[in-house]
């Protein structure tokens, strides 16, 4: 399936980025403690126009969007 040009543009991002008008938040958010030095969380997000699905990581050490084909 094509991504949408606001996924493009979204993998891009940088962690700051906030998700796209279409990007919905799927599941809950995961919350990793213990790491130094505040631990972080991970969110999921599905795209209303392509289906794409993005993990948002604010891990510093992650990529911040990391887009998941479908
Ligand atoms: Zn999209």
């Amino acid at each position: 399936m094509e991504i949408c040009v606001l996924c493009v543009k979204q993998s891009k991002k940088v962690s700051t980025g906030k998700p796209h008008d279409d990007l919905i938040e799927i599941d809950q958010p995961r919350f990793f403690t213990g790491a130094a030095p505040r631990g972080f969380k991970e969110q999921d997000y599905l795209c209303l126009t392509c289906n794409s699905k993005f993990s948002h990581s604010t891990n510093k050490n992650d990529v911040a969007w990391t887009l998941w084909r479908g």
